[in-house]
């Protein structure tokens, strides 16, 4: 098979870490293995946390490993307008709304049967039937707003959804358990699965290869993909490196990054071996 296009897509916004190095190494040897297409791309839609120095840092770590990609790279800051694109697409199936984190937590407080999924509350609907003169009004005093997707009525649209795990196999998809996602943020055009979506179409992308924290977000990726009525790429969630106490590697958990390993006297063959065992 020679169309095989994967893709690595870290986000600018720390050093590359054990765990970003399996990504980028089971995306580039699945491309390599079947003679096809590797690409990089830089997700740095939050342009508050993303740093140039985050992403020179990504190319050194990744050419330190011994990865090639193909150029130009893909900065989604650049890209906006394709994102805004395909959000305007969707207009009858998103809605305002105007929460603040502390409206919707006090709302979840409040009601003890609030729906829970994979990643922990679903958002409770507060904006999703607001009058349209309650709307308006906001709109007119300002108010910022992030879009979400009212999810069972886009699943209403596109049906039973399915899409194929390398590693589990063909999976139903069941975006309701993430709730009405956010495709546009207050402060941002975009969010992070409206972006993924659409720039895995837009590079052709056959084959997706992501840690396994990400597997649920394929379910709202699924969704969206009918939507829009993008092609619909293969998926290969792989297991995570956790360290010794079991935990998932993480920036925020101050995983160690690469580059000092690196300083520290590892090898890239010793990151790779590290990757296959994981
Ligand atoms: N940018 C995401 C991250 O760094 C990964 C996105 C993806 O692979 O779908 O966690």
């Amino acid at each position: 098979m020679t169309d095989t296009t994967t893709r690595f897509a870290p986000s600018p916004n720390g050093f590359l870490h054990l765990g970003h190095a399996l990504s980028a190494l089971t995306g580039f040897r699945a491309a390599r293995d079947a003679g096809g297409r590797f690409l990089l791309r830089i997700e740095d839609i939050d342009l508050t946390r993303a740093r140039p120095e985050f992403e020179q840092a990504i190319y050194d770590d990744l050419a330190w490993l011994g990865l090639t990609w193909e150029t130009p790279v893909r900065r989604q800051s650049e890209h906006f307008d394709d994102y805004e694109a395909a959000l305007a697409r969707l207009d009858r199936l998103t809605y305002p709304c105007f929460c603040t984190r502390k409206d919707i937590e006090a709302e979840i407080a409040r009601s003890p049967a609030a729906p829970h999924g994979p990643e922990g509350a679903l958002y409770p609907g507060i904006c999703r039937h607001l009058p349209e003169a309650e709307r308006r009004r906001r709109f007119d005093a300002g108010e910022k707003y992030a879009v979400r997707l009212d999810v069972a009525k886009a699943m209403a649209i596109a049906g039973p959804l399915h899409w194929h795990d390398r590693l589990k196999g063909d999976i139903a998809a069941d975006p309701a358990s993430l709730g009405d996602v956010v495709l546009a943020r207050k402060d941002i055009p975009t969010s992070y699965h409206l972006a993924v979506t659409v720039d895995d179409a837009l590079q052709g992308v056959t084959l997706v290869t992501r840690g396994e924290d990400l597997f649920h977000a394929t379910h709202i990726h699924r969704l969206l993909q009918a939507l829009l009525d993008l092609p619909v790429p293969d998926y290969w969630h792989h297991g995570l490196i956790r360290d010794a106490a079991g935990i998932r590697l993480a920036k925020s958990k101050g995983a160690p990054a690469l580059r000092d390993l690196r300083a520290a006297g590892m090898t890239a063959e010793e990151v790779r071996a590290r990757a296959d065992s994981a």
